[in-house]
């Protein structure tokens, strides 16, 4: 596992002597004298880097349980998730994955973040998002074996030049010290956006798109996996992924992302599912 194993986990567990460790301190405390952090968000002062000024942070919407423990969907309260905690539409149609979580709600302010990660060349955003990402995925990290971001297709990547959710999971892996497997999942031909689409065109769309790289199995066999991508819209990407992982050997698959787009009739008209209308009661 030694290749997959990212080294500044190794660094992190322990080997660095508490002498170095506080030259370190010490370097990082001079850099703040010399670079004063800056909001990741605004870009306005804030004491301590990788943190959100007071206003950028009241902006964001942080998700907390409780929420849906399938997809992370934020209940408006405990009563909401019914007595597993599951959402309406995760109970309707459950998802391949075992626990899924997101960090923030993607809406007008984490966008901006997002994107600046994805396409701005913001990458000092991946391990700010990831450390929050830990935060709500602790249970998952705590019990994975390695984590896998959602690959991009190599067009694309050629483009961009990095791939953000692969960002993300090195972070993640770094700070939850557990190995990453940033090309274990292959995106074998590019795809259209799929938001617009309906469930069955999906799923007919991403058949055979994401494929395992054959030199990766071996780290994915009987391994607990946390699947790792920048946003959830639908879920139908991770669901592919989760299968292709389940289908290469893997244990279990969790995933873990940095936000998720409200589920439109669940967050804002609970009344059009008979299973939210009847959680709704109860949650009022
Ligand atoms: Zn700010
Ligand atoms: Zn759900």
């Amino acid at each position: 596992m030694s290749l997959y194993r990212d080294t500044g986990a190794v660094v992190a567990r322990g080997i660095i002597p508490g002498a170095t460790r506080a030259l370190l301190r010490a370097g990082s405390l001079l850099l703040d004298t010399l670079l004063p952090p800056d909001c990741p968000s605004c870009h306005g002062d804030v004491d301590r880097a990788g943190h959100f000024c007071p206003t950028c942070f009241r902006q964001l919407t942080f998700i907390a349980d409780p929420c849906c423990a399938r997809c992370g969907q934020p209940f408006v309260s405990a009563s909401f998730g019914g007595a597993r905690m599951i959402c309406a539409p995760c109970e309707e149609t459950p998802p391949p994955w075992h626990a899924g979580r997101a960090a923030l709600v993607y809406d007008e302010w984490s966008r901006r973040l997002i994107l600046g990660l994805k396409y701005g060349d913001r990458t000092e955003l991946a391990p700010i998002l990831a450390a929050h990402m830990g935060r709500i995925g602790r249970s998952m990290l705590d019990r994975a074996d390695i984590v896998v971001p959602v690959p991009l297709h190599r067009r694309r990547l050629f483009g961009r030049r990095y791939n953000q959710a692969a960002l993300l999971a090195w972070a993640l892996a770094r700070q939850a010290r557990i190995a990453v497997g940033p090309d274990t999942l292959v995106r074998v031909r590019a795809t259209a956006p799929l938001a617009r689409l309906g469930r069955a065109a999906r799923r007919d769309i991403l058949r055979g798109v994401i494929a395992i790289r054959p030199t990766r199995r071996d780290a994915i066999a009987n391994r607990r996996v946390v699947l790792v991508d920048d946003v959830m819209t639908t879920g139908a990407t991770l669901g592919e992924c989760t299968r292709v992982l389940l289908a290469a050997g893997a244990a279990s698959v969790d995933v873990l992302v940095a936000a998720r787009a409200p589920a439109p009739d669940e967050a804002l008209h609970p009344e059009k599912s008979a299973v939210s209308r009847e959680r709704y009661a109860v949650a009022r």
